[in-house]
């Protein structure tokens, strides 16, 4: 498995989605580690983990999420010189091609997952590859897109997977209303405002968070970040922009889960926000 990973846990009123493991399953990821052959098996065990841990989650409804990304070589050590050229992401073989999305979105179909959830999509090329993939499942369909704050302190994407878009018109691109919701993932808390915001400009069904705590220092992630109860208030500031879907990425973990889950899940506290439109 790939170092960086994307865990996401979330619930949505009554049901959740239980924590789905997002090490990178795809072809573009294991094949240059020698691991071309193993695809498959991957993406089952994957799956199938999340399906014995919900089977341990007695007592209420539960999802699993299987997770499709752009996650390949280029997520660990940069795009090189062609990072420079325009729109490069969409032509850059090293990410995930429409037939890479189709043979995973088919495996984790397969294994039994009850949606896709798309990650890290940063650009429209590929990300409307993983769409059309995760779609043709006839699963519900996910989108996840990971806004940064440029130095011009406007909203971008992620310069290494995306093509220097903003965020606005990434989503305008990306945000089909056949998808089952767009989410803001692995993002600064600080910039989730701003981008819920944008996300329902251009989309009508819900919409979530998952936010990272902490920071990247290859090959790991640093555990520094805040406190479940300092992320508890963070995510009870996006339930008052429109959140619908909360859970954490990376440097979120069980702890902060539980609270999140004890103070927002439930129906009776009224906390749950109201239905979009
Ligand atoms: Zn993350």
């Amino acid at each position: 498995m790939t170092g960086r990973a994307h865990g996401l846990s979330v619930f949505r009123s009554d049901s959740r989605t239980e924590p789905l493991q997002a090490a990178a399953t795809n072809r573009a990821a294991l094949e240059p580690a020698g691991l071309g052959a193993r695809v498959a098996e991957a993406n089952h065990n994957a799956v199938r983990a999340a399906l014995q841990a919900r089977e341990a989650a007695a007592g209420h409804p539960v999802a699993v999420a299987g997770s499709m990304s752009s996650f390949c070589s280029i997520a660990m050590y940069g795009r090189g010189p062609a990072a420079q050229e325009p729109d490069a992401a969409a032509e850059d073989p090293r990410f995930p091609s429409l037939a890479t999305f189709r043979e995973q979105a088919a495996l984790l179909a397969d294994a039994g997952a009850d949606l896709i959830a798309l990650e890290l999509m940063e650009a429209p090329g590929y990300g409307r590859a993983a769409i059309r993939a995760a779609t043709e499942t006839g699963l519900p369909v996910w989108l996840s897109i990971a806004p940064v704050r440029n130095d011009d302190g406007s909203l971008g994407t992620d310069p290494e997977l995306g093509s220097g878009l903003s965020f606005a018109e990434l989503v305008r691109q990306l945000a089909t209303p056949d998808l089952a919701a767009v989410t803001v993932m692995h993002a600064k808390p600080d910039v989730v405002a701003e981008a819920l915001g944008v996300i329902r400009e251009h989309f009508d069904g819900p919409i979530g968070v998952y936010a990272e705590s902490g920071g990247w220092a290859a090959p790991n992630w640093v555990f520094n970040g805040l406190t479940p109860d300092e992320y508890l208030l963070e995510a009870d500031s996006w339930v008052s922009h429109g959140a619908q879907i909360i859970g954490g990425c990376c440097g979120v973990g069980p702890e902060h889960i539980r609270v999140l889950t004890d103070s927002l899940a439930r129906p009776a506290t009224g906390r749950t926000s109201p239905a979009p439109g």
